[in-house]
């Protein structure tokens, strides 16, 4: 187990609220993808107390409501604590040991690969997994098993970025730094409430916006007036799914108004006229017909951005989750460019991501088309390095990229994939579509959860369940949003025979007798072997040890064990295309997936809470977290409310294509005509109809694979009676 921080000098009893604190541990949040680093308190080897890290860059000892109610998401009643398997699948899960657990997973995967080929199994993991536990199923599907069917729920967060960043850029990579927020002058946040679901973050960019009130502008585009809105100089309430019509009218101002910077354009960016030619149509007036937001507001923002001396672009899922997702990222990077807004203090492109190591995951080739280093499985050359790494034939990789999450789910719905194992996610409540994954689920021949928790949606298909450890429990690292590395030691030991995902993996692949390449005894093993898969390469952890973490978090890249860490990608102006040039990529605007019409006339957009994360496996059991908001809602204008007699705090039914969903009213002026907002975080277990995935589609970006979860047609209608349908 990790030794302890020193102490803190003069933390008495009184200090904290009465409570006796033995020592204090360093550690990470397990939440968002902001990363805070905290400082975990133990009494008795249990946590009683969790608070911010003073020394950590990311958060400066601040921390949200989620991360201080930690100690109550560890010793619940319903952590798995044993292996158990189902006799069948109508039974109950009866207790087995590791080893008759894993020889039966073990069997059903290779007996899956023998009769149909490596493209028959699957792994689903998460972003909230550690770099370790990815590595190791990473490398066990792609390097051993030969397939590439390991994806994650990152491909319902950032998906979207990574190949928005690749497509421009030439590689994958957040550009900017927290440090930017303390002195950027124009923040233009689109498609994130950043107040409620990156908290840390938005108090910096508050606390900015204080300090200077005249010099620093605000800029926020977002349907709804949110906490995050509240803060703007300049709220653009832009109707969902029309960002890139407002971005290349931004792009038009800048242009007609000459705000461009010319000299950055010619030096470092290339396909500035097709660029040019495609905004020239996009004036403020189109922008404003297409997205209901006033032209004059567009040029008020578009001048601040781009005459700034240092512009943020800060967004998460708002834009990510869309089908036109990638262009979206496109559009922003477009701006960032034009305008020379990138590699320096205060300036950049800047996405949000949503879980706590979503970074990690695509560090490590944590995605269905990468490997690890940022490497692609479609580049021959980068498939043999991994293969040489690994201790393969450079043919043992497959050139094929396999199922993303959604695919993923729908091969096993079709009888393609025959075995799924799922970890540290829950899927029948996040995606949309959760007929599609329970179709998926019921119809595969076996399908193995490893989890902290049971039951979820999830485990109640799982033939096989594996009790995992969780935050504290185990060793490993994760990267934040601005390429932070922190290491999370363990601190206490995990409940019953849960194990360390990484060495559940592990066990996994001896099982499947690939004990020689995966001879690993600790977290740091793991580590060191990923570290050096990432020599040379753009995201370059090589100079990252376990050792150096220990004093403090590092951001790559990071090539040598005496780098210091990077702070802000592309300073020098260069960027990872062939030409070292930039790429401009003119993108169109396109409308939601599925347009309103009479029969669904309002779009339905989804989002998080302040106080609740994902499927509330977690923050859904600490009754102060709960207290906020204890039921879903449906937010909507008082207009279209009107007109089907919905009053504040009655009982609606909304219904979608493909199902429904019941929620009480919040009858608001916040919130565009023609669109309704309801939180994501109930699942079905919660009660069948609080899930507004129930309502959310399939549609997804055809390059990243991302759901649209922010737009589908709805309608609307007053429930006479309660209490709800089951
Ligand atoms: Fe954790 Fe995010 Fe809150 Fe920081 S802002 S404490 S990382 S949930």
């Amino acid at each position: 187990m990790q030794r302890p921080v020193n102490p803190r000098p003069g933390v008495s009893a009184e200090a904290n609220g009465g409570q006796r604190i033995d020592r204090w541990h360093k550690s990470y949040c397990p939440y968002c993808g902001v990363g805070c680093g905290l400082l975990v308190g133990l009494r008795d080897d249990a946590v009683v107390k969790v608070e911010g890290d003073p020394g950590h860059p990311a958060n400066f000892g601040e921390i949200c409501a989620k991360a201080v109610f930690l100690p109550r998401t560890i010793a619940t009643p319903d952590r798995l604590l044993y292996p158990q398997v189902r006799p069948r699948r109508d039974a109950p899960p009866r207790r087995v040991s590791w080893d008759q657990a894993l020889r039966r997973a073990a069997a059903g995967f290779r007996d899956a690969v023998a009769r149909h080929g490596p493209d028959a199994v699957a792994f689903y993991g998460s972003g909230q997994l550690s770099t370790e536990d990815y590595y190791v199923f990473n490398k066990l599907a792609k390097g051993f098993l030969g397939t590439n069917n390991f994806d994650t729920n990152s491909r319902l967060c950032m998906a979207s970025a990574v190949a928005g960043y690749h497509s421009s850029l030439g590689s994958d990579g957040p550009p900017a730094s927290y440090a930017d927020l303390d002195v950027a002058e124009c923040f233009l946040l689109i498609g994130t409430n950043t107040a409620e679901c990156h908290p840390i973050v938005f108090r910096r960019i508050e606390k900015r916006k204080r300090a200077s009130p005249d010099r620093v502008t605000v800029i926020v585009v977002d349907p709804r007036r949110t906490e995050t809105a509240d803060l703007a100089d300049l709220h653009l309430a832009l109707r969902p799914g029309t960002d890139i019509a407002l971005i290349n009218a931004m792009l038009h101002v800048i242009v007609r108004e000459g705000l461009c910077d010319r000299a950055f354009i010619d030096r470092h960016t290339s396909g500035w006229q097709a660029l040019a030619s495609v905004v020239d149509r996009y004036t403020p007036g189109v922008a404003e017909e297409v997205s209901g937001v006033p032209a004059p507001l567009i040029e008020r923002a578009a001048r601040a951005f781009a005459t700034s001396r240092g512009s943020l672009i800060l967004w998460s899922m708002g834009v990510n989750q869309s089908a036109l997702g990638v262009p979206k990222n496109n559009a922003l990077i477009n701006l960032a460019l034009a305008t020379g807004q990138i590699g320096r203090p205060g300036a950049g492109p800047f996405s949000l991501t949503g879980q706590p190591n979503a970074m990690g995951g695509r560090e490590v080739g944590g995605l269905s088309h990468l490997l690890p280093g940022y490497r692609s499985v479609l580049r021959p050359e980068e498939r043999a390095e991994v293969a040489a790494l690994w201790g393969v034939a450079a043919d043992h990789l497959s050139p094929k990229p396999g199922y993303p999450a959604l695919e993923l789910f729908e091969a096993l719905a079709e009888g393609k994939v025959k075995a799924a194992w799922i970890l540290c996610t829950n899927p029948m409540a996040s995606m949309p579509e959760p007929d599609l994954v329970e179709k998926g689920l019921r119809q595969a021949e076996l399908v193995v959860v490893q989890d902290a928790y049971h039951p979820t949606e999830t485990t109640a298909y799982a033939d096989i369940l594996l009790p995992a450890a969780q935050w504290p429990e185990k060793e490993g690292v994760m990267t934040n949003s601005e390429r932070r590395i922190t290491h999370m030691p363990k601190v206490v030991d995990p409940p019953g025979e849960a194990l360390p995902d990484w060495e559940i993996g592990v066990r996994l692949a001896r099982a499947l007798g690939f004990a020689a390449a995966f001879p690993y005894r600790s977290a740091a093993d793991v580590f060191e072997e990923f570290a050096r898969s990432t020599a040379g390469r753009f995201n370059d952890c090589s100079g990252v040890t376990y050792a150096r973490l220990q004093q403090g978090p590092i951001q790559w890249p990071c090539p040598a064990t005496d780098h210091a860490g990077t702070e802000r990608l592309y300073a020098d102006g260069r960027f990872q295309t062939e030409d070292g040039r930039a790429r401009f990529i003119p993108v169109e605007h396109r409308g939601p997936a599925e347009p309103t019409d009479e029969e669904f006339p309002l779009t339905l957009t989804t989002g998080r809470l302040k106080n609740q994360w994902h499927t509330m496996t977690k923050t859904g059991k600490v009754e102060s977290l709960l207290k906020s908001c204890r039921e879903p809602f449906l937010e909507m204008h008082p207009r279209e409310a009107a007109g089907l007699g919905v009053r504040d705090g009655d009982f609606v039914e909304v219904t979608s294509r493909r199902g429904k969903a019941i929620a009480q009213a919040r009858v608001t002026e916040e919130i565009v005509r023609g669109t309704c907002f309801m939180p994501f975080h109930w699942g079905r277990a919660a009660g069948y109809y609080k899930a507004a995935n129930n309502l959310t589609l399939r549609a997804r970006d055809p390059i990243s694979r991302q759901p649209e979860l922010k737009a589908c047609a709805v309608r609307v209608r007053r429930l006479e009676d309660f209490p709800w349908p089951e």
